[in-house]
């Protein structure tokens, strides 16, 4: 089946995410397992863990379903080296905050080369980044995130995110998370039947359908290929409906996270019966 959910908030403790995810009628959800603009937070304690592996458990939420996002702050791409440094220090230990949980995916997004190197070197230290990181974990896949290709962030063709798959070393514990909104932004048409189809089977030929790991479910608010990360409801924005009805039909989509990070958290749950309304 689908696994529609949203980005819910971790306030008073990771364990809280679930119950939100259960309220909204959730059957997957995405959540930041600390502060996300601070580089550094405590351990979580074991009351928060025991505490967020009984509430998965009662909301029916298998790590397969549950999709962390990694620090905003984090740049794995960096081209100065003490922020590099830190970036992949504050990464290693997000990925090590997911095992702690018990849950097997982080989500990240690949990384911006600043105008300091070029994309083909910000392509490599992102990889070197995402190897050591593997390297220090055991279970965790890294989900790489499409980006909208806003300022000089990379991910934003399919080309690039090839290019990191290929550069690491555990092909098993590597994968991609599209975001429709950056997809669109980015250029790839989605508007119709025909369109996300053809993106689809792109993706597919330059990457591999069996890479996809999650997605992240946004219309868009500024048109095709505007290059700007600005996401809108489901069906408020220039994306439309048809893409939502391809994804929800989709064998590839089926029991990985479909998570919601549109604007108005209020419409989560009628959003997430909007989507499952277009199988049913
Ligand atoms: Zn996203
Ligand atoms: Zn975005």
């Amino acid at each position: 089946m689908k696994r529609v959910g949203a980005h819910v908030s971790i306030a008073g403790g990771v364990e809280n995410a679930p119950l939100q995810a259960s309220n909204i009628g959730a059957k997957a959800f995405a959540m930041f397992t600390k502060n996300q603009r601070q580089w550094t937070a405590p351990k979580l304690t074991t009351t928060s863990i025991d505490a967020f592996h009984k509430n998965c458990t009662e909301g029916g939420f298998k790590p397969e379903y549950i999709l962390p996002h990694d620090s905003y702050l984090i740049n794995l791409g960096s081209p100065d080296p003490e922020k590099l440094q830190k970036a992949r220090e504050a990464f290693i230990d997000e990925m090590q905050r997911v095992e702690t949980l018990g849950l097997l995916l982080l989500n990240f997004h690949p990384g911006s080369h600043l105008n300091g190197i070029n994309e083909e070197q910000c392509l490599q230290l992102i990889a070197e980044s995402i190897n050591m990181a593997l390297n220090a974990t055991t279970k965790v896949t890294a989900v790489i995130e499409n980006t909208a290709g806003q300022g000089t962030n990379l991910g934003y063709r399919f080309e690039q995110l090839a290019s990191l798959v290929d550069q690491v070393e555990d092909k098993r514990r590597v994968g991609v998370c599209l975001d429709t909104c950056h997809l669109f932004a980015s250029g790839y048409d989605l508007q119709t039947t025909e369109a996300i189809d053809w993106t689809f089977k792109e993706f597919d030929r330059i990457i591999g359908l069996s890479f996809l790991r999650g997605m992240h479910l946004n219309d868009a608010l500024r048109p095709l290929g505007s290059r700007l990360d600005r996401h809108a409801s489901i069906g408020k924005g220039t994306i439309g409906m048809e893409a939502f009805s391809y994804i929800m039909a989709h064998p590839a989509c089926e029991e990985i996270p479909l998570i919601l990070e549109t604007p108005d958290s209020d419409q989560w749950s009628s959003e997430i019966r909007l989507l499952y309304s277009l199988v049913e």
